[in-house]
């Protein structure tokens, strides 16, 4: 099984991704935890391409590609061959955080999709989980955290990461199946099992 975990910024979802992976291991799954941009050496370096300096070092155009050149060496040589031997492939942000924050920069979600089929043969999650703030809050919360230093889109404001939330939710209404929109406001037991709560019909 292949699930994702995304979010905008400050909802908790590095502590929620490792608890998760937790709660599927001690099911007895075998769990592979990754990351993107990342999980690859290639992708790793793309990762710091995009993650070094200023967020306006890359254009919205040449950041979509990065983003869909790391997706695509992270699924052909980890994601698909773990999922195709059973493993249960836990990635923190995938096709969807593209979406939401190239999308919140103008980028178009069908030219996103069409890179996603070419660069990575339309991988996507049997299950996709959203953790989702009230507007203001995660972005307050991960200012609180660490000044803003973690959010690369920290300068450009509040009214950015409303609509990266925006984008999420808008994908969550579009693709209810695959996608679920998980309230990250309560106690961090309650969110981790909402999680778990979403995948009852996959869980063995
Ligand atoms: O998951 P994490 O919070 O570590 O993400 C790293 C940064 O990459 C975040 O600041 C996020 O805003 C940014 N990002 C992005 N476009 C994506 C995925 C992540 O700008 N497609």
């Amino acid at each position: 099984r292949f699930l994702s975990l995304e979010g905008g910024e400050g909802v908790g979802k590095s502590t929620q991704v490792k608890r998760l992976a937790a709660a599927l291991e001690a099911r007895g799954l075998h769990v592979v935890l990754t990351r993107e941009p990342g999980g690859t050496e290639g992708a790793e370096g793309v990762r710091s391409l995009l993650m070094q300096g200023d967020v306006a070092r890359w254009s919205a155009h040449a950041e979509t590609l990065l983003f869909a050149a790391a997706r695509a060496d992270h699924v052909e040589k980890l994601i698909r061959p773990a999922v195709d031997a059973g493993s249960w492939v836990l990635c923190d942000r995938y096709i969807d955080s593209t979406r939401a924050y190239q999308g919140a920069q103008d980028i178009d979600d069908a030219a996103i999709l069409a890179l996603h089929g070419f660069g990575s043969k339309g991988l996507l999650p049997d299950r996709t989980l959203v953790l989702d703030l009230p507007d203001g809050e995660g972005h307050a919360r991960s200012l609180e955290r660490d000044g803003g230093a973690a959010d690369r889109f920290g300068a450009r404001g509040p009214d950015f990461h409303q609509a990266v939330a925006a984008q999420f939710r808008r994908i969550a209404a579009a693709e209810p199946d695959r996608v679920r929109l998980i309230d990250a406001a309560g106690a961090v037991d309650d969110v981790t099992t909402s999680l778990l709560d979403a995948l009852t019909d996959l869980l063995p």
